[in-house]
């Protein structure tokens, strides 16, 4: 039977290993995912757009397990008290094409997210790197810092959000933890002295959250908010200063920050980076740019994580989720065997 993590395990299991050393071995099977990407069956995910959000299904497999994560972007959602961004994702065996475990992934997205920035800036970001700005104090900034505490020792943010609230609400999640945390004026404010700048902001526009003039020599840029088209937050002249590393380049050239440049626009696959087959940064003064939009290989390593964590523990339950018969070709013989009536 599926095994399942629904949203309380989710939460426990949470609780009970700490936000940051999740990151951190999420990262780990990621970085171990991206070694054999050639190896995985990839696609572009599949987007469904309205004028207000979009709803996308994100599949990908290796030769023995397949995994697809369901998630929905709508910026608007919090001004109607629900989230800009939600998922769950199955994994399945590919042998006989079975679910063999499902969880919710609102969660797992952010940490994933996270440990996905994390990995880049570890092989992009300078070594001494020390302050990160971040730019948008909603559902996954939290989640972003402590990720850059666990990946480079990262214990000052500067933070700025247009809505005071979230920052307060960021303020008072992630002072206690012990990192210092001040609150900026304006985006210029916070960027002052940054090393790292990341932008996670929600609007489905073709924003200017960062300005040519602010982008200083050496620094790493995280691009997390520019993931869907007609949806970017970095000035495009930004990008022909910076050496740009996405993951899975058909999909970042329709959704990332380089759907606003020609399609033969050079980037490097993160990837390469990871596996050793193409420099990282060269220099201190080269700006690196990670145009994050998240790769449904990014799941399927934290779907494997996760699966493999709750193994045998009190998190994890079981789904009667495959209607599976005795005789293989008696799918009926279960409608006449129903214990509760309908
Ligand atoms: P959220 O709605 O919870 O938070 C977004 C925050 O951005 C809000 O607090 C909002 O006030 C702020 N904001 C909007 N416009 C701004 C501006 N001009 N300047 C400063 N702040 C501004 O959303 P979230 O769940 O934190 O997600 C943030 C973004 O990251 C979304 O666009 C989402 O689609 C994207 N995302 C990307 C990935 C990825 O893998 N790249 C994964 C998850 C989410």
């Amino acid at each position: 039977m599926p095994q399942l993590v629904d949203v309380q395990n989710m939460c426990r299991w949470i609780n009970h290993h700490g936000v940051e050393k999740l990151i951190a071995g999420i990262q780990s099977y990621i970085e171990e995912d991206f070694v054999r990407w050639e190896s995985f069956d990839k696609i572009p995910r599949v987007a469904s757009h309205t004028p207000i959000g979009v709803i996308e299904l994100m599949p990908t497999s290796d030769s023995n397990e397949y995994a697809f994560k369901y998630v929905n972007g709508h910026p608007s959602n919090p001004t109607r008290g629900y989230q800009t961004v939600t998922a769950f994702g199955v994994l399945a065996d590919v042998d006989n094409g079975y679910p063999t475990f499902e969880a919710e992934m609102t969660l797992l997205t952010a940490l994933r997210t996270a440990a996905t920035s994390a990995m880049a800036a570890k092989y992009l970001a300078r070594k001494e790197s020390e302050v990160m700005a971040m730019i948008g104090a909603g559902s996954q900034s939290e989640f972003q810092a402590l990720g850059f505490r666990a990946a480079l020792g990262i214990e000052r943010v500067r933070i700025f959000d247009i809505d005071p609230d979230a920052m307060e609400k960021f303020r008072r999640n992630i002072e206690p933890l012990g990192i210092e945390v001040y609150m900026a004026a304006s985006v210029e404010d916070a960027v002052e002295g940054a090393d790292i700048i990341t932008t996670c902001t929600a609007d489905k526009a073709q924003n200017t959250i960062l300005d040519y003039s602010l982008i200083r020599p050496g620094v790493h840029l995280n691009g997390v908010g520019g993931d869907c088209p007609g949806k970017t937050e970095l000035d495009a002249r930004i990008l022909d200063d910076a050496t740009v590393f996405v993951e899975f380049p058909p999909q970042t050239r329709i959704e990332g920050e380089i759907q606003n440049k020609d399609d033969d626009f050079e980037v490097v696959e993160l990837w390469k980076v990871i596996a050793g087959k193409h420099e990282g940064r060269t220099s201190d003064e080269e700006i690196t740019l990670f145009d994050s939009v998240g790769f449904a290989i990014e799941d399927f390593s934290a779907l494997r994580y996760l699966r493999d964590s709750v193994a045998g523990t009190e998190f994890q339950e079981f789904i009667d989720l495959v209607a599976d018969p005795e005789d293989p070709k008696d799918l009926f013989s279960l409608t006449t065997n129903v214990l509760t009536p309908l």
